[in-house]
C-alpha cells in the first residue's frame, strides 16, 4: 500500500518535470534551440504558421519521448517530433450532453446549485435568465425550486464548462415561471411558453448583490435628517464600490451632485420613464450627460454621498412626472409575433417536455392547468 503511494508521488513529480508553461517573452527558438538547428526551427515555425498556431504566454506544453506537445486550448494539441522534425495536429472533439439539473433552495440560489454538484456559474446564469421576473434580493424563499435543461461540454472525458441553458423552470413562492431558449433570424432569448420575452424593459434592481434596507413610502422618518419625509425610492445597501447598473436602455440626462442626493445619475428611457441612482461614490469613467447606455451597463459605484447613513444606492423610477414604487413596477415585455409562435413551439417542444417530466413534484398542478 505504502509503495503504491510512493509510486503515485513519483509519477506526479515526473509529470511536473516534463510539464512547462510558456512565459512572457518566450520564443519558439528559445524553447527548441537545444534540440535542433536554427534551420529546423525555421521550418517548424513555418509549419506552425500553416496550422495557425502561435506561442502565447500561459500556454502549457510537455516534453516527453522526444516530442513536444503544445496544448492549444482544451481541444487541440500541436505535437512537434524532435527527431523527425515533423509537426502534427491532434484535435479532440467537444461533446455536448443535455442534462437536467434540479434543486431546492435552502437559503440561496448559489448554495442550492453548488449542492447539486454543479459550478456556481450556473447559478449566475440562471439568475440572469429570471432577473426580470424574480428579484433575487427579496423574492427568494426556502423551498423554491429550479429545473434547468443545460448543455454540459466534455473534452477528453473531462467537464470543461456549460453550453447553452436551453430552458428552465423556477418555482418562486409557489409561482411557476418557465423560460425556453429560442432563436431565429430576427430574435433570440428566453420566452415563456406563451411566447413572451422574459427580458423586460427594466431590470428588477440596479445591483447584482445587496439587500433592501428601505422601501418606497409616502411617509418615512429620515435616518439622517430625523424628520418625516416621503421616500420615493428603494434603498439597496452594498459595499462602497459595488457597480450600479442601468436598469434599462436610455440616455443619461443628469450626472450631477446635490446636497441631499450626493453624486447621482438620471436616465431618460422610452415612454416617459426616468430612473434615478443616488448617493454614488463615483461615476463610471467616460459616462457623460447625453451618453446612451444599454440595460445592464455600469453607470457608477455605490457610495454614501449626500444624506446617507450608510453605503447604498437609492433607486427611483418616475413616469410622466409621478414617482412609481420600483418594487411594484410591472415592466413592459415583448411578445413573439404570431407567425413565429408555431416555429417557437416546435423548436422548444423537446426542452419543454424534458422540464415537464422533471417537474414531478408539481406534476398535478401542471396537468390540471
Ligand atoms: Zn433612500
Amino acid at each position: 500500500m505504502r509503495i503504491f503511494k510512493y509510486i503515485l508521488v513519483l509519477i506526479f513529480i515526473c509529470y511536473n518535470l516534463f510539464a512547462f508553461e510558456v512565459k512572457f517573452g518566450d520564443t519558439l527558438f528559445g524553447i527548441l534551440k537545444s534540440y535542433m538547428s536554427p534551420k529546423d526551427i525555421l521550418d517548424i515555425s513555418k509549419e506552425l504558421k500553416k496550422l495557425d498556431f502561435e506561442l502565447k504566454a500561459g500556454q502549457k506544453y510537455e516534453i516527453k519521448n522526444d516530442k513536444i506537445v503544445f496544448h492549444d486550448g482544451i481541444a487541440r494539441d500541436i505535437i512537434v517530433d524532435l527527431d523527425t522534425k515533423v509537426v502534427k495536429e491532434v484535435r479532440y472533439s467537444i461533446n455536448k450532453l443535455v442534462t437536467v439539473v434540479s434543486g431546492e433552495i435552502e437559503d440561496s440560489l448559489f448554495g442550492a446549485v453548488v449542492k447539486t454538484g454543479e459550478d456556481e456559474i450556473l447559478a449566475v446564469r440562471l439568475a440572469e435568465i429570471f432577473e426580470w421576473e424574480i428579484d433575487f434580493f427579496k423574492d427568494i424563499r426556502k423551498g423554491d425550486e429550479f429545473y434547468v435543461v443545460v448543455e454540459k461540454l466534455f473534452c477528453k472525458g473531462k467537464f470543461i464548462g456549460y453550453g447553452k441553458i436551453l430552458g428552465a423552470d423556477f418555482v418562486n413562492k409557489g409561482r411557476h415561471i418557465r423560460a425556453l431558449y429560442y432563436e431565429n433570424k430576427y430574435t433570440k432569448g428566453y420566452f415563456t411558453p406563451e411566447g413572451e420575452s422574459l427580458k423586460k424593459g427594466f431590470l428588477k434592481a440596479p445591483l447584482k448583490f445587496g439587500r433592501i434596507t428601505s422601501t418606497f413610502k409616502y411617509r418615512r422618518l429620515h435616518p439622517v435628517l430625523k424628520v418625516y419625509r416621503p421616500h420615493y425610492g428603494v434603498d439597496y445597501a452594498a459595499p462602497i464600490g459595488t457597480p450600479i447598473h442601468a436598469t434599462a436602455d436610455g440616455r443619461v440626462v443628469a450626472k450631477s451632485y446635490s446636497k441631499s442626493n450626493g453624486y447621482y445619475v438620471k436616465i431618460k428611457h422610452n415612454n416617459g420613464y426616468y430612473t434615478y441612482y443616488l448617493h454614488m461614490s463615483k461615476f463610471k469613467k467616460g459616462l457623460k450627460v447625453g451618453s446612451y447606455v444599454r440595460q445592464g451597463d455600469v453607470i457608477g459605484y455605490v457610495g454614501m454621498t449626500g444624506y446617507a447613513s450608510g453605503p447604498h444606492v437609492d433607486y427611483r423610477i418616475k413616469k410622466n412626472g409621478r414617482w412609481i414604487n420600483p418594487l411594484h413596477f410591472k415592466s413592459p415585455s415583448k411578445k413573439l409575433s404570431k407567425n413565429m409562435i408555431a416555429d417557437f413551439l416546435a423548436k422548444t417542444n423537446y426542452v419543454a417536455s424534458l422540464l415537464d417530466s422533471s417537474y414531478y413534484k408539481f406534476a398535478k398542478l401542471f396537468i390540471t392547468r
